[in-house]
């Protein structure tokens, strides 16, 4: 098949035309994002692959249906970004990536935990500069804190894995229970009693009408004094505004980020040379407690080089005619 291939970076085309095997799609990369204006890319070709933050709105569908377009496979898990109901009605087959590497989420999420706990940005930049005062630089142990965890999928259970080696008791809260995280002895509970019980509340579930702004201000003021919250799921799933309050009120200890609601203005490019023009970002970069990556979590060679395969194995079955095991339910 010929698919238009979006917001493509050099990583991207190196991994999936090292999955293309005997060139069996023919695959054009386009680097700006999909949207309704670079909708009309498209023209000419059977499938479009499109990634995280590209856009596709009722007016990017309907674009591309009428060029021919008739499968748009994603290169990530979450589907938030796609007006579902206009891509049934215009009979267009939705794929994605549901599981490359859950490791590589829990892994950043950890990694973005203990550098803020242990205050290693700062404690690199001042050795650097060779000031080795410890003043500032105070953190906790992790071994019996409670990690509260809010979507128990599978990111969430890896997660869950990783901070139970630390030594943490696991609650969580979710819409069905998962086995495998019972039998980590994760204690399921109400959202509000995660909210009060947990030391570190870590997000993992999809980003969905009931779970838009999941932390907001009411549910902050019910946490518990110097709460660590742990954002590598969907910006959309924090009211920014109420977190930079609670960190602003001292409720919030520490806040690591990997997304943020607007990131599609700022996220995947070099803005350094840019003036920062969002300031409830600009804000919350202004937070010593306060770590943001810029929507890397899944950014490893293993999770990849998996999405690269999945991705062709998405293709191969739509050209072959057959069901997709990765269709988005209709
Ligand atoms: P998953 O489908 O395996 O797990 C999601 C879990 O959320 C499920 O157990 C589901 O029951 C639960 N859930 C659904 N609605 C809920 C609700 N209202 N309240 C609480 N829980 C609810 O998905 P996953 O692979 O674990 O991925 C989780 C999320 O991580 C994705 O939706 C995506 O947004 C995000 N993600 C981020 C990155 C990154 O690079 N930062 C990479 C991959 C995925």
């Amino acid at each position: 098949m010929k698919v238009a291939i979006f917001s493509t970076k050099a990583y991207d085309r190196q991994f999936l035309d090292q999955a293309n095997h005997e060139g069996r799609h023919e695959l054009v990369y386009f680097e700006p994002r999909l949207t309704a204006q670079t909708a009309p890319l498209a023209e000419g070709y059977d499938a479009v692959c499109a990634f995280v933050n590209d856009v596709l709105d009722e007016a990017a569908l309907r674009t591309l249906a009428a060029l021919g377009v008739r499968q748009i496979t994603l290169r990530c898990a979450g589907f938030n970004n796609v007006a579902m109901d206009t891509a049934n009605e215009l009979g267009l087959t939705i794929t994605r990536v549901p599981a490359y590497s859950p490791h590589s989420v829990a892994e950043h999420t950890l990694a973005l935990y203990l550098a803020l706990n242990r205050k290693i940005v700062q404690a690199h930049n001042r050795v650097r500069e060779g000031n080795f005062s410890l003043e500032g630089l105070l953190g906790f142990d992790t071994h019996g804190k409670t990690i509260g965890l809010i979507g128990t999928g599978q990111i969430g259970t890896e997660t869950a894995r990783v901070f139970k080696g630390l030594g943490c008791e696991l609650i969580g809260y979710d819409t069905r229970e998962n086995p495998a995280c019972l039998e980590m002895g994760l204690r399921y509970v109400e959202l509000n009693t995660l909210f009060q019980t947990a030391d570190i509340i870590s997000l993992h579930c999809p980003l969905l009408p009931a779970t838009h702004h999941i932390i907001n201000a009411e549910a902050i003021a019910q946490m518990k004094d110097g709460v660590v919250i742990l954002n590598t799921s969907r910006g959309g799933l924090i009211d920014a505004q109420a977190v930079i309050a609670g960190l602003k009120a001292e409720k919030i200890g520490l806040l690591g980020l990997d997304v943020y609601e607007e990131e599609e203005a700022l996220f995947f490019e070099d803005r350094s040379a840019s003036i920062m023009k969002d300031d409830v970002f600009a804000r919350l970069t202004t937070f010593s407690n306060v770590l943001v990556t810029g929507h890397q979590a899944f950014f490893t060679s293993d999770a990849l080089s998996k999405i690269a395969t999945t991705t062709m194995d998405n293709l191969d079955a739509f050209a072959a005619g057959g069901p997709c095991a990765n269709a988005v339910a209709k």
